[in-house]
């Protein structure tokens, strides 16, 4: 069993978005700018927010984050992003989600230049990303695109199920897999919620990408042997630690590891991927490489 490694991987990955950063800075040019847009006090958004904004800082990056109350409304926040895709100071700009009931998320995603998208959100980069062009592949998948990429697992022609259709998740995942491309060119089924016998798809797997937000619900008996396992999964569990809870994934590591060919642990798997994909995106955005 191999372990596909995210935390390495995104501390290598930062190493080399920082020497780029740096090349920019010392041509002269304007330090690279990621602005997010945060609406409201939930806690863990507060705290995804944060860290994006440690690690902009981690590579040199600079970084605005822009609070606003609960109350704001919809067209208030439409105003917002117009200014921030008219200022020329900010490369790429985020909005974390969800947004209160009353905002429109999509209505607030599509308003974003889909230059500064760097979320990969925008329909317009999602077309791009399922016909092949180039575009900001959302953080997630991208990451994982690249711990496959970086640890040459082979995937041409192999089985692919990906486990959950969400479109930051499942669906990007099952769409560049099967694109003809490395890694990719897998023959992918995209099971979710209502597919039967979910069991009899995973032992046909050559690689499995579980993405649906069950704790430990990929057991040893669903996975064959010598199969690839990505796990997307992240569920709070409460735990006698000083945080008082611990992070799982969506599959039973410890039962299923052994059986693998490579794995991606929890944590330190696909969550450090997917941070240091936004910086990737950024650096993009502010070379003007959509
Ligand atoms: P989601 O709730 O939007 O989608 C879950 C998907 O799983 C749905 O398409 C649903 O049909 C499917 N599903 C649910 N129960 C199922 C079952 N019993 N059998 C088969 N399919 C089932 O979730 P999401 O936003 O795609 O996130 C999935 C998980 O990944 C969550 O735990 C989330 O926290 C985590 N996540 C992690 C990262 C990261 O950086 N590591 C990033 C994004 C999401």
């Amino acid at each position: 069993m191999n372990l596909l490694d995210g935390k390495a991987t995104a501390a290598q990955m930062k190493q080399e978005i920082a020497q780029s950063v740096l090349e920019i800075k010392n041509s002269g040019k304007r330090t690279p700018h990621l602005a997010a847009i945060l609406v409201g006090n939930d806690g863990a958004s507060e705290t995804y927010v944060n860290s994006k904004e440690k690690d902009c800082h981690e590579v040199g990056m600079s970084s605005t984050v822009l609070r606003f109350p609960e109350t704001i409304t919809e067209a208030e926040l439409l105003q917002e992003v117009v200014k921030i895709n008219n200022n020329k100071d900010i490369d790429g700009l985020i909005v974390q989600l969800p947004l209160p009931k009353h905002i429109n998320e999509q209505k607030i995603i599509e308003t974003i230049n889909p230059d500064k998208d760097v979320d990969g959100f925008h329909p317009l980069n999602v077309g791009h990303m399922v016909t092949g062009l180039p575009t900001y592949v959302s953080a997630t998948p991208d990451g994982i695109m690249e711990l496959l990429a970086r640890y040459k697992v082979e995937t041409a022609g192999k089985h692919c199920v990906v486990i959950g259709r969400s479109n930051i998740v499942g669906r990007p995942m099952s769409n560049l897999l099967s694109q003809k491309a490395n890694p990719g060119d897998c023959t992918v089924t995209i099971c979710h919620s209502r597919t039967k016998d979910l069991k009899a798809f995973c032992l046909q797997a050559d690689i499995i990408i579980a993405a649906l937000g069950k704790a430990e619900f990929l057991t040893a008996d669903m996975v064959r042997e010598g199969a690839v396992v990505v796990d997307v999964g992240i569920t709070r569990v409460p735990a006698q630690n000083k945080s008082g809870f611990k992070l799982l994934g969506d599959v039973k590591f410890d039962e299923v590891a052994p059986k693998c060919s490579y794995i991606t642990p929890v944590p330190g798997g696909v969550g450090p991927m997917t941070r240091v994909s936004l910086l990737k995106n950024t650096l993009k955005a502010a070379r003007g490489l959509r």
